[in-house]
């Protein structure tokens, strides 16, 4: 094969059933279609088979991958992509920043792929060339930041060893003296990178997430179910290679521009997402509150939950990902009067929290008054607020949950409850109310562990709306399980005509994702503009790089493209067909997992009916229903235009043989497309 830029030309194929390690070497020509992570890993669903319908997500021959691109590692704002038929039996390709992705190509990989089961919990220790499957019982149960700090220390590469093995008594005393010690052994400079699940993982909750850095998360669709039912805690890996790049001047010149620009970005390097955050409710009026029923309060009061107020009551310190100047994250220490939650350490917490276990779990009110009421507390109040959504933040993330599921699943709840449809004789003893840290402390420990009704709530949103409807006999709870495909919407509501658009949520290939992008397109009806958006930024997920730096990206992105990997002809259409590419084969592969023979009738209109029933009570945009309250428009001639842009049949959305002819993926994606054409 000839010589690789930017990739190192090999992924591993770890079996935990057989205890083998072997390398796959894909050719050039894959890379240059798929680049990477999110593209590549739907590349092979197809060539593994994992299509199945009959294959079990939670089984042994369901595929686990960890995919980088060829950027990762040199260039600033890394991320990695996992990728699998998710839990919830759609496609999963799920984002995570911190260090991890730059550091597994250092170890010199392009992605990390893991099928089987092991017999007992264990960890991949992958130092460079070497992987070793490793026991994990000792970090079984533990949450995932002290599963961190354990496995740290336990890849060491020859550096830090030598350095942990070094006595000052070994160094003349000038040296010893210059040596700080927090340079020693698990505090080296440098250390291994770990992603991890914590209980909710191991117990295959579906909407568990595999997280790095205690907060750092591959968030949403459910990659750490699949990661606890192959009983795999973590992979730890430390690299020494570095980043074999064809043009590294310019790379590294390019990469010198974006940081520049990053710092130039004092929005952002103040509190990122943070910094708007609960404030939208005010501008946009598309915050969660309380499962939805409100989108903004009607006291501008509640805003003190803001970055300043955030900075002032709990932030530690500002840390970032590899490379990043726009250093959006903050760990924070919570501040309360109540022991459950004072000095907790936890995340921020950022838009998607602040929205999910904040304003939709009724934090932010005070007790007795709603969101449409006048707010009555004090500073302090607001504070003890936040420690509430802090406290539920760090919850979420040391079980390894996805806070925006799992946001939308305890809301769910606490509205049937508010409504009457059940009560704490449903939910073990526990009184689900809004603004209860208790409850939720309560609950969500039944769901970590599966147990009693916390085994009904773990399979997410969607079906615990049908646990409740059938069990009560009330198909009308369905109405309140804000899921669109099944998986539960993110902090950004669609009545309001200032955020998402509705079709942007049916037509996203990773259910229900906030960064599909083509929001523009979707509002004005340009169809091109809105999927040449929604191909860019599933191509960004391929190369892989954060989307809060793309604006610092652009212009750049070719370029870097072509210094990584040496290219000279790829162009912005190339980047466009890698997106292209995903949105067929995801799609395909939902179609055929869950044998629709009508997608838009079984799976596509299943959205909220609060989209287009319920006017938004407060606010800027008081009254606005989606689609003018007209689903017709959307599903009848919005989404059919939508997918004949796409090449897609316009009745059923399934890609055509000519457009995977002409996407060059028809040998990977025909036969199953003719399935259901
Ligand atoms: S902007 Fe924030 S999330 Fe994105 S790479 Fe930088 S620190 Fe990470």
């Amino acid at each position: 094969m000839a010589e690789l830029f930017g990739m190192t030309g090999k992924i591993a194929r770890v079996d935990l059933t057989k205890e083998t390690v072997t390398v796959i070497e894909p050719a050039e020509e894959i890379y240059r279609k798929f680049l990477g992570g999110s593209a590549m890993g739907a590349y092979f669903l197809f060539k593994e088979g994992i299509f199945d319908p009959k294959l079990d997500p939670l089984g042994p021959d369901n595929l686990l991958q960890f995919m980088i691109g060829p950027v990762t590692g040199a260039a600033p704002n890394a991320r990695i992509t996992l990728v699998t038929k998710s839990a919830y039996n759609i496609f999963c390709a799920s984002t995570c920043g911190g260090h991890f992705g730059s550091e597994l190509k250092y170890a010199g990989w392009d992605g990390i792929q893991v099928v089987g089961k092991a017999s007992k919990p264990v960890y991949l220790a992958v130092l460079d060339d070497t992987i070793e499957i490793r026991d994990a019982s000792h970090v079984w149960g533990k949450g995932v930041e002290e599963s961190e700090l354990i496995l740290k220390s336990e890849v060491l590469a020859e550096l830090e060893l030598r350095e942990g093995m070094l006595r000052d008594a070994d160094l003349n005393p000038q040296w010893a003296a210059m040596r700080p010690p927090k340079r020693l052994g698990l505090h080296a400079k440098r250390l291994a990178h770990v992603m991890a699940i914590g209980p909710g993982g191991e117990n295959q909750v579906w909407y568990s997430c595999v997280v790095t850095e205690g907060a750092r998360a591959a968030g949403r669709w459910g990659a750490g179910a699949v990661m606890g039912s192959k009983n795999l805690k973590a992979v730890v890996v430390r690299g020494t290679k570095g980043h074999k790049l064809a043009d590294k001047k310019t790379f590294l010149a390019l990469v010198s521009g974006i940081q520049k620009s990053e710092r130039g970005d004092y929005f952002w390097r103040s509190y990122g997402t943070a910094g708007i955050g609960a404030n939208s409710a005010y501008v946009e009026d598309a915050f969660p509150i309380r499962n939805w029923q409100w989108c903004s309060w009607a006291d501008p009061h509640v805003k003190a939950i803001t970055g300043p107020f955030m900075d002032q009551t709990s932030f530690v310190r500002k840390t970032s990902c590899y490379g990043c100047n726009l250093h959006c994250l903050y760990p924070v220490e919570v501040t309360s009067s109540d022991p459950l939650m004072d000095g907790t350490m936890s995340d921020m917490p950022d838009w998607e929290a602040m929205g999910m276990v904040g304003g939709n779990l009724g934090y932010m009110e005070m007790e007795g008054t709603d969101p449409g009421q006048p707010f009555t507390g004090s500073v302090k109040d607001q504070a003890e607020h936040l420690a509430k959504l802090q406290y539920t933040t760090f919850l979420h993330d040391d079980a390894s949950l996805d806070f925006i599921e799992g946001g939308n699943n305890l809301a769910l709840v606490m509205e049937l409850v508010q409504r009457g449809f059940i009560d704490k004789n449903d939910l073990d003893g526990i009184d689900l109310k809004w603004g209860d840290v208790h409850a939720v402390d309560e609950i969500l420990k039944k769901i970590v562990a599966r147990e009693g009704i916390g085994d009904k709530l773990a399979q997410g949103t969607y079906e615990t709306a049908r646990y409740f409807a059938e069990l009560k006999g009330k198909p009308e709870i369905m109405n309140y399980s804000m899921t669109a495909h099944h998986y539960g919407q993110p902090a950004h509501d669609v009545r309001s005509p200032k955020d998402k658009n509705a079709l942007e949520y049916v037509t996203v290939n990773r259910a229900c994702a906030h960064t599909g992008g083509g929001t523009g397109g979707f509002k004005s009806g340009d169809w091109a503009a809105a999927i040449a958006g929604q191909n860019v930024n599933a191509a960004q997920n391929s190369l892989v790089h954060c989307q809060f730096a793309a604006g610092h990206w652009a212009g750049n992105r070719i370029d870097l493209i072509k210094a990584a990997t040496g290219w000279s002809d790829f162009s912005d259409e190339d980047m466009q067909l890698v997106g292209a590419r995903e949105y067929a084969l995801s799609r395909l592969f939902e179609i055929h997992i869950r044998q629709l023979k009508d997608p838009k009738e079984e799976y596509d209109k299943q959205v909220p009916p609060r989209w287009f029933n319920d006017p938004l009570p407060t606010g800027p945009e008081k009254g606005a229903v989606a689609y003018e309250g007209k689903p017709d428009v959307l599903f009848n001639e919005a989404l059919p235009a939508y997918w004949k842009e796409r090449g897609w049949t316009e009745d059923k959305g399934v890609p055509t043989l000519d457009t995977l002819k002409k996407l060059g993926i028809d040998d990977v994606a025909g036969a199953v497309a003719s399935e259901h054409l």
